[in-house]
Order: C-alpha cells, then structure tokens, then sequence
C-alpha cells in the first residue's frame, strides 16, 4: 500500500513523478520517471502551486505515471524547468 500523498495547503516541500527527456543518467530511449523534491512554491512569483494529479500515458510501449498540477497564480510549470530546479537542490542528481 502506498502512504497516502498529503494534501496540505502549508506544506513547503512536496515530492512529485515528472517527466525527464533529457536522458539524464540513463541511456533508455524512451522517458524517464523521476522523483523530485521540490520547494513547493511558483518560481516566477513564489506563490503556492497546485495540488498535484496523479497522470498516467503510454509512450513507446512503457505506460507511465507522472504528476502534472496547475498553479493557482497561472503561472506555468514545465518539466525541465522543474528538473533544473531539482538539480540544484541536489547536484548529485536524485537517489534511486
Ligand atoms: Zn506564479
């Protein structure tokens, strides 16, 4: 059984599945799935984001799931911004 995701207006850090292209770390073709902790506030107006939706596709013969949310503020979040924001927090790149 999976802990269920809280759902906290306050919470500051939340862990999310996004999609990783870049092929960062891996030489798979298709995309990869990384978990990613991240300060969970908008990057160009540091307001709250959005609950994340659990989202699940089909890509290249491999269904996957990802996490995709929208912000209150309007503001756009896209994958590799994201990635780079959790390359920062973790230079190491993320642990398995
Ligand atoms: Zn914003």
């Amino acid at each position: 059984m999976p802990e269920p995701v809280p759902v906290d207006h306050d919470l500051t850090e939340r862990a999310v599945r996004v999609i990783d292209r870049s092929g960062w770390g891996t030489s798979a073709a298709y995309p990869q799935i990384r978990t990613v902790t991240l300060t969970w506030v908008c990057p160009a107006c540091h307001g709250p984001r959005g609950i994340p939706k659990e989202h699940r596709f089909h890509e290249d013969g491999h269904w996957l799931t990802c996490d995709r949310w929208d912000n209150p503020c309007g503001h756009l979040d896209l994958y590799t911004a994201v990635l780079a924001q959790a390359r920062e927090r973790h230079p190491a790149g993320p642990r398995p």
